[in-house]
């Protein structure tokens, strides 16, 4: 029988998986770390799949997490193109799609997820593109090229990228999009309709409220038919309706998976249901400290921060808690990021100007509760302001909004007296 041992298992050789293996050595962690994941290369970044590796001329190599070379000098085994078939999360064992069994003292599950699909539009059929590795993003930039126009289901952020690129390499672009305003469930009302400027601007044909009822692909292209009536064409299409975390294998292991979010349950260490099981990424759910309620994020720096959280319990080290959530989103020559999380009943206030005829946009909208506490920023072209904030946001301190959307005002200072007023609080 095929049976190998480990110190430390991870399933899932991307973002989690990987920086959770490097934090395990960073922590002083000593004894054999054991990577498997399902796809072929070295674990990469995604965030540029939807964008210079869509429009450039970039290879895998270009994006990896660690260099080549990494995980030999830091004693950490990879395992690819191999995939973990089943848990046994008492008998502390994994057994592989190959037949392989592999025993484990702790095991991280860092799965990460799917692209949800549409019935009839199967991943792979000729013009139909989805988009999570980088197989998917290298086939969908070789079709990029050749085609004049593509139909992309889903406003969300992954779908604005796609159109940006779209546009930046010269094909018509069609967003469909089902709700009433863009990236509703991340920004304010005025940062939507900001959007929708700046995307219909960059000449996408940006639709909302769409409904599309009928897909029908060709060996020519690609329609949808709209409720409504209207039917539309283009050369290709590209869905990008959101992800399906992976959580089939755990849940067979009997892991608690949350029933709203899909999520595999985690602590504040990222420790599952099971003892020495930990989880980590988009495949899991956790009360987050700033958020106060259970999310499952999809973020780079939540698949960071969930790793180095899950590699300090394996380690048994202490390590900080989690940050305000970020996420940043680079679309239509402006960059966007996000800090904190949108709660009803926020006041959102503005510092910079929506637009200036001399320079590129540069705001940021600061949604504050009513004890004067920045609970969610969004800083269009102003990732260095929105730094400068952040130890305001992560420790909640209240602030004066008014002088902070100041923009002739300089934040450091503004910050630094805020900060102030809580004494066990700095900023560098
Ligand atoms: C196109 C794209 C653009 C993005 N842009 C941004 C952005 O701009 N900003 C941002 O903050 N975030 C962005 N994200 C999100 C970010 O990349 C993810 O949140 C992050 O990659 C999640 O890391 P993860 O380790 O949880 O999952 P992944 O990186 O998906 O890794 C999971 C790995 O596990 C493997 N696996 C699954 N099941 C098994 C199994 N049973 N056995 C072995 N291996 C298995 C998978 O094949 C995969 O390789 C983007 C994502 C995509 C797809």
């Amino acid at each position: 029988m095929d049976t190998d041992h480990t110190g430390v298992l991870i399933i899932g050789a991307g973002q989690a998986g990987a920086t959770a293996a490097a934090a395990l050595r960073d922590f002083g962690y000593q004894d054999r770390i054991l990577v498997v994941g399902s796809e072929q290369p070295l674990p990469y970044e995604r965030p540029p799949l939807s964008k210079t590796m869509l429009s450039g001329s970039g290879a895998v190599a270009d994006i990896l997490v660690h260099p080549t070379g990494f995980h030999k000098e830091k004693s950490i085994e990879t395992l690819l193109e191999a995939e973990v078939a089943s848990l046994d999360v008492q008998g502390h064992t994994a057994l592989l799609k190959s037949g392989k069994t592999i025993t484990w003292q702790q095991c991280l599950i860092a799965t990460g997820g799917k692209a949800r699909t549409i019935a009839g539009l199967t991943p792979g059929t000729a013009h139909i593109h989805y988009l999570r590795t980088i197989a998917d993003a290298l086939r969908l930039r070789e079709e990029m090229r050749q085609c004049r126009s593509v139909l992309i289901v889903g406003g969300g952020f992954l779908g604005l990228e796609v159109a940006s690129t779209a546009r930046s390499m010269g094909l018509s672009a069609t967003v469909l999009e089902g709700a009433d305003r863009v990236l509703g469930r991340a920004v304010p009302p005025d940062m939507s309709a900001w959007l929708r400027q700046s995307i219909t601007d960059a000449g996408v044909d940006l639709q909302l409220n769409a409904r599309c009822e009928s897909f029908d692909v060709r060996a020519d292209g690609v329609s949808i038919g709209l409720a409504g009536g209207e039917t539309l064409s283009a050369d290709m299409m590209v869905v990008a309706i959101g992800l399906e975390p992976e959580v089939a294998m755990a849940s067979r292991a009997g892991l608690s998976i949350h029933s709203g979010n899909g999520g595999i349950c985690v602590d504040a260490q990222c420790m599952t249901s099971a003892p020495d099981v930990y989880a980590a990424g988009d495949c899991s759910s956790q009360t987050h400290p700033f958020i106060g309620s259970e999310i499952r994020l999809e973020s780079w720096q939540n698949a960071n921060e969930q790793a180095r959280l899950a590699a300090a319990a394996i380690a048994g080290v202490p390590t900080a808690p989690l940050n305000a959530p970020w996420f940043w989103s680079d679309q239509f020559g402006n960059n966007l990021q996000i800090l904190g999380m949108p709660v009803a009943g926020l006041r959102y206030h503005r510092r910079g100007e929506f637009s200036n005829p001399d320079t590129a946009p540069k705001f940021m909208l600061l949604g504050t509760n009513e004890a004067d506490q920045i609970l969610h920023a969004i800083a269009l072209n102003a990732g260095g302001d929105l730094r400068q904030l952040k130890p305001l946001i992560d420790s909640k301190t209240p602030c004066d909004p008014i002088s902070l959307c100041d923009a002739t005002a300089p934040l450091r200072p503004l910050v630094r007296a805020a900060l102030a007023r809580t004494p066990t609080l700095t900023v560098s």
